[in-house]
């Protein structure tokens, strides 16, 4: 049974792995967890603090590279369920620094899937592998990814997550491996690292600094609120089909500087500022070298063969995810 054992959770010390394993656990009272994450400077065990006293989990500290330590985590806890979220994910830092994203990101995969390879023996065990809709590159003003979309990443980030999706699935067409593969837009909600885009709008906003755009502000994602795409994770894991790739996002497609004009009027109304609103502290600056256009996603497989889609509203998402970094940040 999937949901009475104990599964390796990978990079759950992120941001989506931290909102992803307190709502599994809680969903889950016979379903142990454990957390393998290296704790770059984008990991936190403090995402994880509800947990402090649960006894269904367990993190460790250790990368997801060393196969040595995978290996002994496979056996030490008879793992027979991986969700790897583990990954340098950040797109700018892939574009100074792109090595470690071939590391972690292409080798770590690896890593994890050979000792899967290795110690599964014809179970019931399941390797859910979590990625991006940046592999598909980059849309112009109309059109959807899908599943069939050609892969055509563009970044050093999307084109290691392009190859640890390869692996994923050549895993599955060579040992049979049983292997599910999720690709999701922009996450937005609590526990996401200070640099990115949205807790930046409202940590620079608060902290009467400028609020830095890239080029002209035109540049359109869709964003996908992190609780929604918890519970996609939850039914591909459990009941998408071995093999299959599925495509989830928030049906929420908005340019850049949009974003940021909205984030300024929920500020305006929580934290008035005495002149003027916290849009004047917008300012265009110098665009990500290759940077992409537009991504959108059609999430119809998704809701047709497992019946989700994503239910919270943009502006609700929104607002409580303004509270919980006004809250964060007026505090430091
Ligand atoms: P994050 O950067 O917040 O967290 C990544 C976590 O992985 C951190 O806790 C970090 O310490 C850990 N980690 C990094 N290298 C590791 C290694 N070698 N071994 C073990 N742990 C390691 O990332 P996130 O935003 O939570 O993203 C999680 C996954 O979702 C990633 O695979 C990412 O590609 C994918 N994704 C994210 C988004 C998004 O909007 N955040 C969108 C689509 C897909």
């Amino acid at each position: 049974q999937l949901s009475d054992n104990t599964i390796l959770i990978t990079g759950g010390a992120g941001f989506i792995g931290s909102n992803f394993i307190v709502y599994f656990l809680t969903k889950y009272p016979n379903i142990r967890v454990v957390n393998l994450d290296k704790l770059t400077y984008a990991g936190d065990v403090n995402n994880l603090s509800e947990l402090s006293n649960n006894p269904n989990y367990t993190f460790i500290e250790g990368d997801i590279c060393d196969a040595t330590l995978v290996s002994k985590l496979f056996h030490k806890h008879e793992i027979k369920g991986v969700i790897n979220f583990a990954a340098e994910s950040h797109v700018d830092n892939s574009i100074n620094s792109p090595g470690q994203f071939i590391k972690t990101n292409i080798e770590g995969t690896f890593t994890l899937l050979e000792a899967a390879r290795n110690y599964w023996k014809g179970e019931n065990y399941r390797f859910h592998h979590i990625s991006t809709d940046e592999v598909y590159g980059s849309l112009g003003e109309n059109g959807f990814f899908t599943e069939g979309s050609k892969y055509q990443p563009n970044s050093p980030y999307s084109a290691s997550k392009a190859s640890s999706d390869f692996l994923v699935r050549s895993y599955h067409h060579t040992y049979g491996m049983n292997v599910v593969t999720s690709n999701c837009s922009n996450n937005y909600g609590p526990k996401q690292h200070d640099e990115k885009l949205i807790p930046t709008i409202i940590k620079s906003a608060i902290k009467g600094l400028k609020i830095p755009i890239y080029g002209n502000g035109k540049n359109v994602r869709d964003w996908l609120f992190v609780e929604d795409h918890c519970k996609g994770i939850d039914l591909i894991y459990f009941n998408g089909v071995a093999g299959e790739t599925y495509l989830l996002g928030g049906n929420n497609e908005y340019d850049n500087l949009t974003i940021a004009e909205k984030i300024c009027e929920f500020i305006d109304l929580k934290v008035p500022k005495s002149n003027g609103g916290y849009r004047d502290q917008i300012k265009f600056v110098e665009d990500r070298l290759g940077h992409d256009f537009r991504y959108a996603i059609d999430a119809s497989k998704i809701k047709k063969e497992l019946g989700w889609s994503a239910l919270e509203s943009f502006h609700t998402g929104l607002d409580k995810t303004v509270d919980w970094y006004l809250k964060k940040y007026q505090s430091i």
